[in-house]
């Protein structure tokens, strides 16, 4: 991230703080911080605190030991580094630097959503007459629209989990149980030029049938359909795919179901264009489901943001009557959960695009049986 680029999206959250009569944003360490700085702090018991206020007026607030790492990352981008000893109030630095920039006891703060609740109640102690809100009201509408050096970072860390998808059928074997599966799968996502794995979910037979099914003991069995949903992330964006297998010959009843799905979900890509809402990509996936009768087993919303969260703004789900615009991406997801039977899902990213859906994973969707 250039230095330009961290000072252009400061503004950005200035303006947007001015416009809602905010005075303050008030960040830990987390993809809103990451989103602004460029790197992220550890987050730990020690307060670490960035404040941008509508005033222009920016401070640091950061254990001393983490000075050097802040100051580092910072550069020029003339925020104001306080550094707190361990026997410190850090809150009470905190309070000084909104003083400083301007903000009295009865101002409107923002304060980031992953904020560690210790912290925000310290807060809310030393300033009871502040006003406050969550901070994605300021950071999410700028952060759910994805600049072009964004999309190519998702762009490269779905080609990267796509060359894992493309080599499942080394890992997904009969007699070998999921949580050996998801070793393997944790190892090659990052072989495949992840800097970590997010997520490695292995259901195999009646275990599809969770969505997030932790891989565990059991053993995949000749006949298993197999549910392989997995994600890490690429220059802090993340990826996340799933493809579902099946290893021998499918179980009854499952082509079927598995072609309803394809059908539902290419139907749900081919729906992303910029106007069109959120919930209506949503419908465009369950009506076919509900036609086919599996509406009752598609237990989840179709799909959710990506960014450097795994999941994040915006959300394709019903009541969700957000028009989507050119730079959003999200997931487009359906499931067909037959419980104590097996499970299907077949997720990929879609960027809208003014001409549409642009899928960032391309590996195949037809129904793949291993033998
Ligand atoms: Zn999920
Ligand atoms: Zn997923
Ligand atoms: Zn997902």
């Amino acid at each position: 991230m250039t230095a330009d680029h961290r000072a252009g999206r400061l503004e950005r959250v200035r303006a947007a703080l001015a416009e809602r009569d905010t005075d303050a944003l008030l960040l830990g360490p987390s993809a809103d911080y990451r989103w602004l700085l460029g790197y992220e702090p550890p987050g730990l018991e020690r307060l670490t605190m960035l404040i941008v206020s509508a005033a222009g007026d920016d401070h640091l607030v950061v254990p001393a030991l983490e000075a050097p790492l802040a100051i580092e990352h910072l550069g020029d981008l003339g925020v104001k580094v306080l550094a707190w000893q361990e026997t410190e109030d850090p809150i009470a630095l905190v309070v000084g630097a909104l003083a400083a920039a301007g903000s009295a006891s009865r101002s409107r703060l923002a304060v980031g959503d992953h904020l560690f609740a210790t912290f925000l109640l310290r807060l809310q102690a030393a300033m009871p007459s502040a006003r406050y809100t969550t901070g994605s009201v300021v950071t999410g509408p700028l952060r759910r629209i994805k600049d072009q050096a964004e999309i190519d970072a998702l762009a490269r860390a779905g080609a990267a989990i796509d060359a894992v998808v493309d080599r499942l059928g080394e890992w997904v074997v009969p007699g070998r149980a999921e949580r050996d599966v998801a070793a393997d799968l944790d190892v090659a996502i990052r072989a495949a030029g992840h800097e970590q794995t997010n997520f490695t979910i292995v259901g195999s037979g009646p275990n599809g049938a969770s969505p997030h099914h932790i891989a565990g003991h059991r053993v995949i069995q000749p006949g298993d359909a197999v549910v392989i949903d997995i994600g890490g992330r690429v220059d802090g964006y993340c990826s996340d795919t799933t493809r579902t297998l099946v290893v021998g010959e499918p179980p009854e009843g499952f082509a079927e179901l598995y072609e309803v799905l394809r059908t539902a979900q290419a139907a749900g890509c081919d729906a992303v264009r910029p106007g069109v809402t959120a919930a209506s990509v949503d419908a465009a996936c369950r009506d076919i489901i509900t036609e086919a009768g599996y509406g009752e087993y598609f237990i989840h919303r179709t799909g959710h943001g990506i960014g450097l969260e795994e999941h994040e703004d915006p959300y394709i789900v019903a009541g969700n009557d957000e028009p989507l615009s050119p730079g959003m991406a999200f997931s487009v997801e359906p499931g067909i959960y037959l419980p104590g039977r097996h499970g299907a899902r077949i997720e990929d990213i879609v960027v809208c695009t003014e001409d549409g859906g642009r899928r960032l994973n391309t590996t195949s969707r037809e129904l793949r049986v291993l033998s």
